[in-house]
């Protein structure tokens, strides 16, 4: 059919337009965006203010080398610490390398302390990218199988349980690394306390606190990073996803004991931070702040929660519905990915995580609108789907 390597399970749907929350496919079919991307286009489909910054950028230069000073990267550095509360930043263009210079930053820390294996505790149901490191980081043998031997110096623990990380304290231990939700392991979250537990521990052990953001941060649970609800500072925090609304861009933030490890020949990226990229991100970040969008997300994940519990309360097969801010599940008491071709028909794009959570990442400019469009197309799939499932 195609000489693409043979790497996803897609619809049989292509998009040739988008605006705002909305796609247009080949036939000139209209969806809903209720995915973004997989938390990705955070200001919708060709928001005029990114268009505009990214045409007067691609105008004037696309890429220089990281061998000279590039201003625009300056600037994005300058404004990620100042919401972000840490102090240094690395530029480059995914999560897993975000995640891989995380590790790297770790590592480096503890043989600077003389520890010549440095660990990481990690999570159950942990996704931090496909590269090597990242996918031995991650809590999901299904992503790991076949591509052994995994990069050692991972401690796996439950989610959430702080005796658990006490447990797993040994002299190799040089951080904790977490999402503050995982994403792909079904929307599931941590208490602020279990947040602000980890951060004593790593006080005390000497540990860096890794926050993995990239699917959880740039505003999307209404404040800029997720950690921030539970008024904790990590010593590293990693972004992608949502950075850049669509342009590749990732990054490593690092404060505190975990600041001024770096020197030039440590790491590197050809096109991490580009101008392009960085003007990119750099926009984002200003017209989330500009037009209110991280208050827009609270508003209508409020919204939306409530129309949701309202529409499937009584419906036997939903378990729960859970998040925060745009980033909402809805767990279902069986696998339910057919959801997604059907909601894909009905105009609607949604995704199913872990199998049997209905995923909502809609754009953060989502609308009262787009609310009720989306509710009233999505209760309806999911009471027929668990009716047909009843019926056998
Ligand atoms: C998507 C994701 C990654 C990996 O990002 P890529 O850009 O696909 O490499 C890492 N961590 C989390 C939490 C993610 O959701």
């Amino acid at each position: 059919m195609s000489s693409l390597m043979n790497t996803y399970n897609r619809q049989p749907v292509a998009f040739v337009e988008g605006k705002g929350c909305y796609l247009t496919d080949t036939e000139g079919k209209v969806y809903l965006d209720a995915l973004a991307g997989i938390a990705v286009n955070t200001l919708g489909h060709a928001h005029p203010a990114l268009v505009g910054a990214l045409n007067r950028q691609a105008e004037k230069l696309l890429h220089v080398s990281n061998v000279y000073r590039i201003p625009e990267q300056e600037a994005l550095a300058d404004k990620l610490a100042e919401i972000s509360g840490l102090s240094e930043v690395f530029l480059c263009n995914s999560g897993c390398e975000a995640n891989e210079a995380a590790i790297k930053l770790a590592r480096f820390y503890g043989h600077k302390k003389g520890i010549e294996l440095p660990s990481i505790i990690v999570m159950e149901y942990a996704f931090h990218g496909r590269t090597l490191a990242t996918l031995s980081a991650t809590g999901n043998s299904k992503v790991q199988a076949g591509f052994e031997p995994l990069v050692p110096g991972f401690i796996r623990v439950p989610y959430g349980n702080i005796d658990a990380v006490q447990k797993a304290a040994s002299p190799e231990v040089v951080a904790v690394m977490l999402e503050v939700i995982q994403g792909e392991g079904g929307i599931n979250l941590v208490s602020d306390e279990y947040l602000r537990a980890l951060r004593v521990l790593c006080d005390e052990k000497g540990w860096l606190l890794i926050v993995d953001e990239v699917q959880c941060g740039m505003g999307r649970t209404g404040t800029w990073f997720g950690y921030q609800h539970a008024d904790v500072l990590p010593d590293v925090v990693t972004l992608a996803k949502g950075l850049g609304s669509g342009v590749p861009v990732g990054a490593c933030l690092a404060g505190g004991r975990a600041a001024g490890l770096f020197a030039p020949g440590n790491h590197g990226s050809t096109f991490g931070g580009n101008p392009l990229a960085s003007v990119a991100a750099l926009t984002t970040i200003e017209t989330i702040a500009r037009d209110g969008l991280r208050e827009n997300a609270l508003k209508m994940s409020d919204l939306l929660r409530h129309d949701l519990e309202k529409g499937l309360r009584g419906i036997v097969g939903v378990r729960e519905i859970r998040g925060r801010g745009l980033m909402l599940g809805i767990e279902l008491d069986r696998p339910c990915s057919a959801l997604v071709a059907e909601a894909l028909a009905a105009g609607l794009l949604i995704n199913v995580t872990h199998d049997t959570v209905i995923r909502l990442l809609p754009p953060l400019i989502f609308s009262e609108k787009e609310v009720e469009e989306l509710v009233g197309k999505l209760v309806p799939l999911i009471r027929n789907f668990l009716k047909g499932f009843l019926k056998g």
